[in-house]
């Protein structure tokens, strides 16, 4: 899960999402709209008899926050929780195991804050199935051509690897960036990412006020979106004036065609639809 907000535990239950398919959060900085929704989630968690560790990743004072709500309310949380750091001065590698690697980095926001990234990894190589029979291959050698490796026989014939296997499918990305204002820095930072979800609170009209508050407009999303060459930009994090959320699209594509938002219930698959380019 990435921030949580207030509303978060009612969406989870609206649908149909166990809270206990939770393992790793991610909050990308402390303002209310990210985080409010976690002491009680947790709270929940707690009472439906989770036992299984929580890990979470936040910028500094998440941890004495949540432990502050806990120890004045007298609840004593009956799993582990373990707080992360991030650095939000530069970007980091926090997570690496054989499927994901994450990477956090550095957002422009009134407070610190990081946005994440999230790469896939380790696909193996897919293994021709015609050639199984035709080289009567065990299980064991077709694991080692999985990983890469040349099959050798106990004759002394070799079978090359890429004869009998096809490269492992594209990895796709993610990455998440809220809240910030426009910075050409994200862009190197979000590079060639599969599915981008940028921070759009305010339209062009408001360009100025974006600025001050230290937050972006659907333009400077599609821009970033555009440098970065993203495959595809989810707009979201809307002001509340905005009753019509049209304009979002409409201002968003003069800059990046391939733009949708991110509403609530809306689901989104991570798709390999583009060329990555060299910068
Ligand atoms: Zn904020
Ligand atoms: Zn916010």
């Amino acid at each position: 899960m990435i921030d949580c907000g207030e509303g978060t535990q009612f969406r989870l239950q609206h649908f149909k999402i166990s809270h206990f398919k939770i393992e790793y959060i991610f909050i990308s900085h402390l303002h209310g709209d990210h985080i409010l929704g976690l002491p009680g989630l947790i709270n929940s968690m707690n009472i439906n008899g989770r036992r299984k560790k929580l890990t979470i990743w936040s910028p500094l004072g998440l941890e004495e926050m949540i432990d502050k709500i806990f120890e004045v309310s007298g609840s004593h949380i009956d799993f582990e929780i373990v707080f992360h750091i991030i650095n939000t001065e530069k970007p980091e590698k926090i997570f690496d195991d054989n499927h994901i690697e994450i990477h956090s980095f550095p957002l422009d926001h009134r407070m610190p804050a990081s946005g994440f990234k999230f790469i896939e990894k380790g696909r193996l190589r897919n293994i021709d199935s015609s050639m199984i029979s035709q080289y009567n291959l065990s299980i064991n050698q077709i694991k080692a051509a999985k990983f890469g490796n040349d099959i050798e026989f106990p004759d002394g014939t070799v079978i090359t690897n890429k004869d009998i296997t096809l490269p492992p499918k594209k990895l796709r990305s993610y990455a998440y960036c809220s809240d910030t204002k426009y910075n050409d820095n994200i862009a190197n930072y979000v590079r060639n990412v599969d599915l981008l979800y940028h921070e759009s609170t305010y339209l062009d009209h408001l360009k100025d006020k974006a600025r001050e508050r230290f937050h972006s407009t659907a333009s400077d999303a599609a821009l970033i979106a555009k440098k970065a060459n993203a495959g595809k930009l989810l707009l979201g994090h809307f002001s509340s004036r905005y009753g019509d959320l049209s304009g979002f699209i409409s201002e968003a594509k003069q800059h990046f065609e391939n733009v949708e938002l991110g509403l609530d219930g809306n689901k989104f698959s991570v798709n390999i639809n583009h060329d990555e380019n060299e910068f």
